[in-house]
């Protein structure tokens, strides 16, 4: 965290020097990159990202879109499609309006189009079977995403009704966790474990750690199947 001193931001150890959260699915030479978000620049430089399909956004928060700009040079290759629900639909416009205008120069905005979701509703982008699910952040309703037996539920602090079901059956889950104290918009600890009870998936990774968790201490405590997610994390599924 900018200013601070603790222990965590001080920390030379990989796994306690944090992005923004993001995941990037691939499969067959196809990706789909779920949030574009401060981070993303560095993210995509740091990993060699050559291509991209399609963009998922889970919602419009700076740590989450801010990053669309830098999709350019990747969709200069093949216009990118950007998966939003109606809210995002309308930040992203007013964030971005350059990015839905005719100019001279085509290198002066990214090349993407906006794509309606809808929780519930199945969609195929890139190739990719997504599901749409709705979760709470505070009072408003953002997406969360499940391709087959995986999800990635970032940004939440409660799972509405209609979304439990959506979850069933799951290989591995990605849920974000804040800290240890309660958070209005963020689940904390405790109740995120309790949620990763109910959801019941073999293997859940927690992301959108805060520095209020070292990551070798948060592993140690955490029950099993359940552990702390890291920058450059590899998932098979
Ligand atoms: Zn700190
Ligand atoms: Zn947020
Ligand atoms: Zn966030």
């Amino acid at each position: 965290m900018v200013g601070c001193d603790c222990a965590v931001c001080r920390s030379s150890e990989p796994n306690n020097r944090r992005f923004r959260s993001s995941v990037l699915l691939e499969e067959g030479g196809r990706s789909l990159l779920v949030d574009a978000g401060t981070d993303f620049r560095s993210q995509a430089l740091r990993h060699g990202l050559s291509r991209l399909d399609a963009v998922v956004l889970t919602h419009a928060h700076a740590d989450h879109v801010l990053g669309l700009d830098d999709l350019r040079p990747l969709s200069w290759q093949k216009e990118i499609p950007i998966g939003v629900d109606e809210q995002t639909q309308g930040h992203v416009k007013r964030m971005f309006p350059y990015f839905f205008t005719e100019t001279r120069s085509k290198s002066s905005r990214p090349q993407v189009t906006l794509t309606r979701l809808t929780p519930g509703e199945v969609i195929t982008m890139a190739g990719f079977a997504l599901l749409p699910v709705s979760v709470w952040h505070g009072d408003d309703k953002i997406l969360g995403f499940r391709t087959g037996d995986f999800a990635y539920l970032t940004d939440c602090n409660g799972i509405p009704d209609e979304t439990w079901e959506l979850l069933a059956g799951l290989e591995v889950l990605v849920l974000g966790v804040l800290r240890y104290k309660p958070h209005a918009t963020h689940f904390h600890l405790e109740p995120a474990l309790e949620a990763i009870r109910r959801v019941g998936a073999k293997r859940t990774v927690l992301t959108h750690l805060s520095h209020e968790f070292d990551h070798f201490s948060l592993a140690d405590e955490l029950p099993e199947g359940v552990e702390p997610g890291y920058d450059g994390m590899v998932i098979d599924l």
